[in-house]
């Protein structure tokens, strides 16, 4: 989104207010070392800005490449604010007014979520937050493994071999969902402990259906963690509507034992902001350590002490006071932050009707959420690998007020067979193009993004 020009006065109320607080303190020298030479400053700050011109335009409609875009103004406000004054939300003394705010915020999330108790705080990244219920999940089920679709995030992979638990792929079927009968079969092994299913694969936004898959874990007594860091909000317009998402999978995840989900993602926040909650606040058990340099005051019930609920120690108070601040101006309501990402989820099937009726390009499969896959109609997958890298790399070399960013994604031969794409299979593997659509923005753009790819697909030849 464009920078308000408010943006500059709010920036303002933040100093203000922080140095007000200060002040209450009383006088005191700062050291000289530490004194801000306001000409050298602003010299290397330019430099700064100049460096920082080398960045794809994430804010702009015509950027439709990966999972980034700039924070909300609010988010920023908040953010600033909090830095000033610099908490760390890993113990209550180190950020008694910010681990409030997460408490506040990691409530709002689990009331959007559908868990009736929960334990649970913010976190770095998706990736620790993935990091935590994987480690809970082994505490609670020991010996035994975690299963993850093949199309799940590689953290899932990544993160069983760095906790020391058998991690096992389960086949995604042809609309990039786990495939629930490659699951049964493996659990019939009785050596999973844990299944994560992903509601929205970082690829192809897939949402894996929880719905269905929950009854069956239960069955086979298996824990079911819920990776929603990229879909989590889209429980906000879980409605089955026009411009909504399947419900089923979206309200199965309630029933389930853990979640991540990322305010840095969908919740309009800086990085810094992702998040797990346990609907059981009896995991707490797993967390329990001893620190001779902080103190644990709370009772568990309360929320806990983040520091004793989380593997993380340091951790930005900003981040809580950030998302805190947003969502008292956007809340996880189907109108308020639900507003912002139905334009999105528009904004994906639109286009991918659009793609169908293309003759030069094709929609890969339909989408589930807001991201769009899709690739250049050509005979053979080297052909098609080969327009889309050119799309990817002229669109970017256009001159800027008509450049277009895209990302690509790679697939198999088979995957696009099962998707019914006629492609004579020359090599196993190739690229085609992927684009996620989540600014509201982007539903302006879409003619203008299609023309141009089309015409840069078709230069390809
Ligand atoms: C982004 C993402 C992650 C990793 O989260 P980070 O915040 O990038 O560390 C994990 N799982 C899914 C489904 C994601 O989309």
């Amino acid at each position: 989104m464009p920078l308000p020009p408010s943006l500059v006065e709010h920036l303002q109320d933040a100093v203000d207010a922080i140095a007000g607080w200060m002040a209450e303190y009383g006088p005191y020298d700062p050291h000289p070392v530490t004194a801000v030479d306001a000409a050298a400053l602003r010299a290397v700050h330019a430099e700064l800005a100049r460096r920082l011109r080398h960045n794809y335009p994430f804010f702009h409609p015509r950027y439709a490449g990966q999972m980034l875009k700039p924070p909300h103004p609010a988010a920023v406000v908040g953010y600033l604010t909090a830095m000033l004054v610099n908490p760390n939300n890993h113990a209550l003394d180190g950020g008694p007014a910010t681990a409030v705010m997460e408490r506040e915020v990691v409530a709002a999330v689990a009331g959007m979520v559908g868990f009736d108790r929960h334990l649970g705080h913010l976190t770095s990244s998706g990736t620790i937050a993935n990091l935590e219920a994987l480690f809970v999940a082994r505490e609670a089920h020991p010996g035994k493994g975690v299963a993850y679709s093949t199309d799940a995030h590689y953290t899932h992979g990544r993160m069983c071999q760095l906790i020391g638990v058998r991690g096992d792929a389960v086949a995604a079927d042809a609309a990039g969902r786990m495939d629930l009968d490659a699951l049964e079969q493996l659990l019939r092994t009785g050596s999973v402990g844990t299944v994560v299913l992903t509601t929205g694969t970082t690829g192809l936004g897939a949402v894996d259906p929880v719905d269905s898959a929950l009854p069956l874990c239960v069955r086979y007594g298996a824990r079911v963690h819920v990776d929603a860091a990229y879909g989590g909000f889209f429980r906000l317009i879980a409605d089955d509507t026009a411009d909504g998402v399947a419900a089923a999978p979206f309200e199965a995840v309630a029933a389930c034992d853990s979640v991540v989900i990322d305010p840095h993602k969908h919740g309009l926040q800086p990085y810094g902001c992702g998040a797990v909650l346990f609907r059981d606040p009896d995991v707490a058990r797993h967390y329990l350590h001893e620190s001779p340099y902080t103190y644990y005051t709370d009772d568990l019930e309360a929320g806990g002490h983040l520091g004793e609920i989380s593997l993380e120690c340091s951790r930005s108070g900003a981040a809580a006071a950030a998302l805190w601040l947003t969502l008292q101006l956007v809340p996880l309501t189907s109108d308020g932050l639900g507003a912002v990402l139905r334009p999105c989820r528009r904004a994906a099937l639109s286009w991918a009707t659009a793609l169908a009726n293309s003759d030069e390009l094709a929609p890969y499969q339909r989408p589930d959420l807001d991201i769009v896959t899709y690739l250049p109609r050509r005979e053979r997958l080297s052909q098609v690998d080969r327009v889309s890298g050119h799309v990817l790399n002229a669109g970017m070399a256009l001159p800027p007020d008509e450049a277009v960013f895209v990302a690509t994604y790679e697939v198999t031969a088979q995957a696009l067979a099962a998707r019914g794409h006629r492609v004579v299979a020359d090599v196993d593997r190739g690229r085609i193009l992927r684009s996620v659509l989540m600014k509201p923005e982007s539903e302006t753009v879409l003619p203008v993004l299609q023309t141009r790819l089309e015409a840069l697909s078709r230069s390809a030849g």
